[in-house]
């Protein structure tokens, strides 16, 4: 399977516990081509300062996993950044001053709530938090596009676009996007305009659900706008959960006409064959 995994998390996440040596060793036992450490930078004030990115401590770690195991697989530095719009003017300096493979943008929040704490959205149901999570990340890809218009270009890769559904499944016991397939097409439509390759997202699959996230239909639609590669990643938190689900996300991607991976280095995109 040479594919490359860029979404995974390790002891410089608060929630996990897994060394990064460790997700080298699982990524070259599975044969992938390259992985990608995407530790949390989440700015909103109840996460602070637990979730600050520790980036001379990731540095170093993936400079050493490449001095030993450099020659068997790709290891690249990123980062996944928490949309937070109050944050921004703290968030984009800290993405300037650093040097990254990749950088992915996720929303984990929408109206000041917090998705995986329910306990923030107890009065809504789950059209009400899938409406308010998509309309977060359409307002977070307007982001990106109008920094794109003056230059700029701080993210690569929008993660798990409709992550609302893991959790109106896991504290709802159901999810519905389809729904609002307008709204998803705005959002891919504003990532063609933005240059930014949205991922397709693999834990669901281990979590209770049968589609990734994006789903099928929504890789379809994304390579009917002209959309051409995707980001994969599995968002493992430990080492057994790298690539996992990528055989079958990778047969999705190809049926729905997406044909490459959107893979990066240094921030630049390297488009490589499924
Ligand atoms: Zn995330
Ligand atoms: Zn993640």
């Amino acid at each position: 399977m040479a594919l490359y995994d860029q979404h995974m998390h390790t002891w410089f996440s608060t929630d996990s516990q897994t060394d990064p040596a460790d997700n080298v060793r699982q990524a070259i036992d599975l044969g992938l081509a390259g992985i990608t450490f995407t530790d949390h930078l989440d700015t909103h004030p109840i996460e602070w300062p637990e979730c600050r990115y520790n980036y001379e401590g990731l540095a170093k770690a993936v400079s050493d996993l490449r001095q030993r195991f450099g020659d068997r697989i790709s290891i690249g530095l990123g980062i996944e950044v928490c949309y937070q719009p109050e944050q921004m003017d703290r968030i984009l300096p800290f993405l300037d001053e650093h040097a990254f493979d990749l950088v992915i943008l996720s929303v984990h929040w929408t109206q000041n709530r917090a998705l995986h704490l329910p306990e923030h959205w107890t009065d809504w149901d789950i059209a009400t938090i899938t409406q308010a999570y998509l309309g977060t990340v359409l307002e977070a890809v307007h982001f990106v596009r109008d920094l794109a218009g003056q230059g700029r270009r701080p993210f690569d890769v929008l993660g798990h676009l409709d992550m609302v559904k893991r959790y109106t499944q896991r504290y709802r016991g159901g999810y519905d996007i389809t729904g609002y397939a307008d709204r998803i097409d705005e959002i891919l439509r504003t990532c063609l305009d933005a240059g930014l390759v949205p991922e397709v997202n693999t834990s669901t699959l281990r979590q209770g659900l049968t589609e990734t996230m994006p789903a099928g239909w929504i890789v379809r639609r994304y390579a009917e706008l002209g959309g051409e590669a995707m980001s994969l990643g599995s968002d493992a938190h430990s080492p057994e959960h790298i690539a996992a689900g990528f055989e079958t996300a990778a047969s999705m991607l190809k049926e729905n006409g997406i044909k490459q991976l959107a893979v990066f280095e240094q921030r630049v995109c390297k488009p490589c064959g499924l």
